[in-house]
């Protein structure tokens, strides 16, 4: 088990609006010198310290390959969240990480990848969508399954146009959609027939609300992905981020260090917990 670490000081390089109630901080640290070491594996998260209000663990959104700054997707829930979509370009947080063990892409090689989100949880999976992007002919065929709540809940609109432009398979739906909206109604899932998964030779990353993640799993299944072939990123409420405090545990697994990543066969030998 590593030492605990002090959180280091970095800079907001600039902020955007996703959604209403969604932004992405592009971030560096303060020391140049730290941030010229900083490397992650996609699915890591980072204690992120929002001065006077707390800590709060967010997964990285932006490329492995790409860091000379790192992209937290923050929804704003409650109030670090809120706090941090109060700061603006040149405010200082506070960094520790990264955590976890990430998605084991190095496994995938060779493999159909499937991406399955809903909402927010696409933002953890950026990072991994945009390795697979940098190294295509490494893997088969690629395909993005996005659900959101509404269409003002759609994330990433020019990533998922581009994802799209590049030989991914992107398909979106809405649980509600207005007037305007010509695309897919209802629940992810219902993508899974659309989309014509191919089970040989696949595997499917999932991540999003608990539910979704649950139900997105148990239909997998019925379409013959067996657990090995399936991985979700879990959210638990954690505060150190390193196995310490055990808030993050299920059984005996701590969030923070044995994932956030668990293959679906590890999350049977788990206990099931309330929801
Ligand atoms: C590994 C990991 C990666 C995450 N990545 C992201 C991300 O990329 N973007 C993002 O927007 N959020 C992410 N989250 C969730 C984020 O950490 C919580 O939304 C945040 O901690 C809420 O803090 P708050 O003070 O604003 O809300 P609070 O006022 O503490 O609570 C508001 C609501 O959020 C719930 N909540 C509080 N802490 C957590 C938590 N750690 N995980 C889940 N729910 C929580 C509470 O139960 C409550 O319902 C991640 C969580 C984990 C564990």
């Amino acid at each position: 088990m590593k030492a605990p670490e002090e959180p280091l000081q970095a800079e907001i390089t600039d902020i955007a609006d996703e959604t209403y109630d969604t932004k992405t901080f592009t971030v560096s640290y303060s020391d140049a010198k730290a941030q010229k070491k900083f490397s992650f594996v996609p699915g890591q998260f980072m204690m992120v310290s929002i001065f006077g209000y707390g800590e709060i663990p967010i997964s990285i959104s932006s490329s492995p390959y790409k860091t000379e700054s790192m992209r937290f997707t923050v929804v704003n829930v409650g109030n670090v969240t809120n706090a941090m979509h109060r700061l603006r370009k040149g405010d200082k947080i506070g960094l520790r990480g990264p955590y976890g063990n990430g998605f084991p892409l190095q496994k995938f090689r060779k493999k159909n990848i499937v991406f399955v989100t809903g909402g927010c949880g696409l933002a953890p999976l950026r990072s991994a969508i945009y390795a697979v992007q940098a190294k295509q002919s490494e893997f088969g065929k690629k395909f993005i399954l996005f659900g959101c709540r509404t269409p003002a809940n759609i994330l990433f609109p020019d990533d998922q146009k581009k994802w799209a432009e590049e030989g991914f398979a992107v398909l979106s739906t809405v649980d509600r959609c207005d007037a305007n909206w010509k695309g897919n109604t209802g629940v992810v899932t219902c993508l899974f027939d659309k989309a014509e998964l191919p089970v040989e030779n696949t595997v499917v990353l999932v991540c999003g609300p608990a539910s979704m993640m649950k139900f997105s799993l148990i239909e997998l299944r019925k379409k013959g992905f067996k657990n090995t072939q399936l991985y979700a990123s879990l959210e638990r409420v954690m505060q150190c981020g390193m196995g310490f405090c055990a808030h993050c545990n299920i059984g005996n697994k701590y969030t923070c260090v044995h994932g956030p990543v668990f293959s679906a066969k590890d999350l049977g030998e788990m206990p099931v917990e309330e929801e």
